[in-house]
Parts: structure tokens; C-alpha cells; sequence
């Protein structure tokens, strides 16, 4: 069945009952001229016809795109480290007449024309989390908190994926390494945490946990819930900026969520959801509806957006992102300066870029709606502000932070992106003799001196 066939009809009560806008996919992608929003709107519709390879986009957007893009496409896919899977919904979002600038296009699908080469200190799990695994899917970084990487998969894939080491299926480029298989790992990762007494934060994430059934989401709830030394549980998923549609049709799903907030508040445990929207036009009708569904049973939802070249690093562009959560509820949380992740560093911005766009955009809105800038450091420090770092060379491009709880002996690196320098320095860059002999001199401004 090729990708936007109509598979079934779901109630027709469904638009009714979110009061949505009609139609703007139909003007989008005319293969769906005649996809209502009943069935639009169900999210079981929107996982069965999502688009996985360059021959599903071909029927639905083949006609509206330029000459060249669908074989510029497949060049991409052949060296990006994920696999594409974009839900009808994100189809819908992109202006597929001129989907080159187009920030949607860009986040989620990888075309061969943009690609530049990696820096050199690149490399796929540039943050370390294998290494601070203390199982397969659980990074123990920060003394009270972990990361539970409950499945692997995800309903869209994102280019820049930090994860991508681990996330989706195997491109051209990367072999996924495999988590193991989920129940008995699940069960593994609960006894760790009931056993360590110091944990309190777990977020669970992957993948996305909006792929989680309800009966999964449930299971790992409630046994975090009886963990009585946690007492904050945090479920992943950018599904809200790109499948909205599970909250609107997905009552049980909903109410699963909903009730391990409420026993959670009960318990003095907070129970909530991190999503990830990175552009104000992923902001639509469909979320401000699901969004509100979500305040009305008491969730509370925070963003973390990834900072990202040509899709939102101008400071109206954020501007308009932040504030247009904070309209629904939704707390912008953290911008993430975008991580040193092979094939993407067209997406990538300097760290002074960074900062100016957070002077920028303090102070739009209220403190509390207002994101922190950080840096997950190059080589497992963890998340630091991006302004706090020792020293920051930028006419090489070389950030040096300090991470006093992981390890205050080490040293934490950020790296511009190579465009952004000087020809000299980036020949520099590449020989290995010149490349020591510049981190070793920002290290020296540092403070660390050269035994690092
Ligand atoms: S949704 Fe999250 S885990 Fe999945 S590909 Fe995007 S960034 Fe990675």
C-alpha cells in the first residue's frame, strides 16, 4: 500500500470532538485532497502511512518538489547516520515547493547537496553515553539522576539525533548498536535503580516513548512509582511537535499518562513530559489542542529544542518558538547547542552564535519561560550553561568547560564548526600535529595545563 492510501476510517465523531482546523494537508499534498480530518487526525492512520523511503515520498510530494531533489535525497540518505520516517502530519508542515530552506525539511530529511565534511574530533557517541552506561540503556552521569533508554525506535527521525549511535534502523553509514531485547533489560534497569538508593530523577526516553503502548508506559510508571527513592519521573518524546495526534485519539494512552501524574502528585512525586519542538511552525492547531488536553489533566510539559543552522537560529525565529510554547503551557526548558554528530554539521552553529542568540532572546518573555543555552560537552561532562565555560578560543573554535561533578580533573570541550573559521585555522584543523597543538594552547588558557 503506497504511503497516504487511506487504510481505515476511524470514528468520524474524532474531528467533531478536537474542533480542528480542516485542511491545510490537503492544499499541501494533494494525494491526501481527500483524506478528511477524522482520519487525518487519528494517530493509528498517521503511523501506518508514514514515509520511510524516498520511493513513499515520490507519489505524495513528487510532483511539487525540484528537478534533482528526490535523487539529491537519496545521495543523502546513502551517508546520513539515520534512516528517514517522517508521519503524515510533518509531511504535511513542509512547503514541498521549495523545500531546500525550508526548516522542517531540514531537520528531518538529509539531502547530499548540504552535507559538510565532519569536523575532525567528530565522532558517533561524541557525549559518551556507552561509556557511562552502567547497563545497555542506562547512562549513569549526574550522582542522582539516570537515563533509561526504553526502546529504540522513534515515529519521526530527526537528523541531528545525539543518539544516533543507537536510534532507528542501520543506514549506509552506522550499524545500530542493539540495547537488548526490552522485557528482561527492563527488568535489569528497575533493580538497578531500587538498588541505588541515591537516584531520584529518571527520565525515560530512547527512541520516543510515544511508541510505548499504554500497558508499557504503565509497567514503567508504576515501578518507578513504588521506587521510593525516586521522585522525579520525566517520559521523553518529541511526539508532541510531531504526532499530536496520540493525545487527540489515543484516550488510554492519555489516561495512563494522566494517572501516573496524579499518583505520582499524591506520592510528592512529579510525573511529567519533556518534548522537543524546535521551529514555531510546528506549533499548530492540532498541538495547541493536544497541548491544552495535556494541561487539563494536570501534565506538566517542558521543552528542550536543539539549536540548529537555517531552521531556528535567528533570534526572531526563537523568539516566536518560545513564546508561542509559553502560550500553551508548554516551558521552554533548554536550547541545546547543537552536538558534534557525523553527517549534520550544515546544522551545526558556533558557540558565539549561540550566545548571541540567547542575549537576544532573554528577556522576551517571562524568566521562568525562558531557556537555558547549554552545551552537552564533547567527551561526557554532561550538560553545562553555555556561558560558563573556562575559556573560549573562537578565532580556533575551541570551547573548554569545567564539570566539577563528573570529574573536575578532566577537561570538556565544545567545537565550532569548522565553516566558521578562518581558512588558516581550519588547515590547522587538519593535521593532527597543529590540532594537539591548539587544544593543548586553549587548554593552557584554561587552566588545565598540558597533561590533558
Ligand atoms: S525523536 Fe529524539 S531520539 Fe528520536 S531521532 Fe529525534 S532526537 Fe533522536
Amino acid at each position: 500500500m503506497e504511503a497516504g492510501q487511506i487504510q481505515s476510517q476511524p470514528d468520524t465523531t474524532a474531528r467533531h470532538r478536537v474542533g480542528l482546523e480542516e485542511g491545510w494537508w490537503q492544499e499541501r499534498v494533494p494525494a491526501w485532497s481527500r483524506v478528511d480530518a477524522a482520519t487525518f487526525h487519528d494517530h493509528a492512520w498517521q503511523l501506518r502511512n508514514g514515509v520511510s523511503r524516498p520511493s513513499d515520498l515520490v507519489p505524495l510530494v513528487g510532483d511539487l518538489v525540484p528537478d534533482g531533489f528526490m535523487d539529491d535525497l537519496a545521495a543523502g540518505l546513502r551517508i546520513a547516520p539515520m534512516c528517514i520516517r517522517l508521519t503524515p502530519y510533518v509531511l504535511s508542515l513542509v512547503d514541498w515547493t521549495d523545500p531546500g530552506p525550508d526548516p522542517i525539511r531540514r531537520q528531518f530529511v538529509p539531502l547530499a547537496s548540504e552535507i559538510e565534511p565532519d569536523h575532525p574530533r567528530c565522532s558517533l557517541d561524541a557525549l559518551e553515553e556507552q561509556r557511562d552506561s552502567v547497563l545497555p540503556g542506562l547512562v549513569h552521569r549526574y550522582p542522582d539522576k539516570v537515563l533509561f533508554l526504553a526502546l529504540q525506535v522513534c515515529p519521526v527521525y530527526c537528523r541531528f539525533c545525539t543518539r544516533s549511535y543507537a536510534v532507528g534502523k542501520d543506514t549506509g553509514a552506522v550499524e545500530k548498536c542493539s540495547l537488548g531485547a526490552g522485557r528482561d533489560r527492563w527488568e535489569r534497569t528497575f533493580e538497578w535503580i531500587e538498588n541505588h538508593r541515591g537516584v531520584e530523577d529518571v527520565v525515560v526516553s530512547g527512541g520516543d516513548t510515544w511508541l510505548l503502548s499504554s500497558a508499557m508506559i504503565r509497567r514503567i510508571g508504576e515501578r518507578l512509582l513504588a521506587t521510593a527513592h525516586v521522585r522525579r519521573i520525566r517520559f521523553a518524546s518529541k511526539g508532541l511537535a510531531v504526532l499530536p495526534q496520540k493525545i487527540l485519539s489515543d484516550p488510554e494512552w492519555l489516561d495512563v499518562l494522566a494517572h501516573l501524574a496524579s499518583e505520582g502528585r499524591q506520592r510528592g512525586v512529579q510525573v511529567a513530559l519533556h518534548t522537543h519542538f524546535n521551529h514555531p511552525r510546528e506549533i499548530t492547531s492540532v498541538t495547541r489542542r493536544a497541548a491544552q488536553m495535556l494541561f487539563e489533566r494536570g501534565i506538566v510539559v517542558r521543552n528542550q529544542s536543539v539549536l540548529q543552522r537555517g531552521v531556528n537560529d535567528e533570534p526572531g525565529c526563537m523568539t516566536r518558538l518560545v513564546r508561542g510554547l509559553s502560550r500553551i503551557q508548554v516551558q521552554p526548558y533548554y536550547v541545546y547547542v547543537h552536538d558534534l554528530v557525523p553527517g549534520v554539521e550544515c546544522l551545526r552553529t558556533s558557540l558565539a552564535e549561540a550566545l548571541d542568540l540567547e542575549r537576544a532572546v532573554r528577556g522576551q518573555t517571562a524568566g521562568f519561560n525562558t531557556p537555558t543555552f547549554v552545551c552537552d560537552t564533547i567527551g561526557g561532562g554532561g550538560k553545562r550553561d553555555a556561558h560558563s565555560f573556562e575559556h573560549y578560543d573562537r578565532r580556533l573554535g575551541i570551547a573548554v568547560f569545567r564539570s566539577p561533578v563528573v570529574d573536575p580533573e578532566r577537561p570538556f570541550f565544545h567545537f565550532d564548526p569548522m565553516r566558521t573559521l578562518d581558512r588558516s585555522v581550519q588547515a590547522a584543523w587538519r593535521c593532527d600535529r597543529t590540532q594537539q597543538e591548539m587544544i593543548h594552547s586553549v587548554l593552557d588558557q584554561a587552566g588545565f595545563g598540558w597533561s590533558h
